[in-house]
């Protein structure tokens, strides 16, 4: 078991029952985790020209600030209703139950823009494609993904590659 692997704390049956909960929280307060976890998220993509790290509300932003620092990119979030004070675009997505939205500040990326998509973990991949959505909205070039954790069988980096966004993952788990 690497570094990374062992600082993150699987929870059963949280939020409810037979989910297997991957918690990120123990391995950002482990410093030396926690500064791996940036470079690594950040390395495959050090010559790719990315101009913004588009981040997902909440998670993504504590890797997303350093990302984009380390890329020479700017730092874009993408947030829930409600919270991003200017003129917004908007996306709403399944979630296992129910629904749910994410929202772009309209001028907050460029037609023709190189972007990352980054958050800490990636599963059915329905908050990640509707980042992406708005993303493309604005005329941006998603090229790539890169995510702290990714449940493959639940189909969500597939989904990406099926748009010919490149996908990163630090740990997998079935
Ligand atoms: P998806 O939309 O099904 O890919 O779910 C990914 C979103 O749910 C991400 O924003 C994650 O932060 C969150 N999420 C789902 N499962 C977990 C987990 O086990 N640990 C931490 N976050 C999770």
């Amino acid at each position: 078991m690497n570094r990374l692997e062992q600082a993150i704390t699987t929870i059963s049956d949280y939020p409810s029952p037979g989910v297997q909960f991957r918690d990120i929280t123990s391995l950002v307060e482990n410093p030396q985790a926690f500064a791996e976890a940036c470079e690594q998220l950040a390395a495959p993509f050090a010559d790719a020209g990315i101009q913004k790290v588009l981040a997902i509300e909440a998670r993504g932003f504590i890797f997303g600030g350093a990302v984009a620092v380390a890329l020479g990119a700017g730092m874009v979030m993408a947030r829930k209703p409600g919270k991003l004070p200017r003129k917004v675009i908007a996306q709403t997505y399944e979630l296992e139950y129910g629904k749910d939205m994410l929202c772009l500040h309209v001028d907050a990326i460029k037609p023709g823009e190189r972007v990352l998509l980054l958050d800490d973990l990636i599963a059915t991949g329905g908050t990640a494609m509707a980042a992406t959505d708005l993303a493309q909205k604005l005329g941006a070039e998603v090229v790539a993904a890169s995510f702290v954790v990714a449940l493959p069988e639940l189909g969500g980096l597939g989904r990406l590659q099926a748009r010919n966004i490149q996908t990163h993952a630090l740990l997998e788990y079935e």
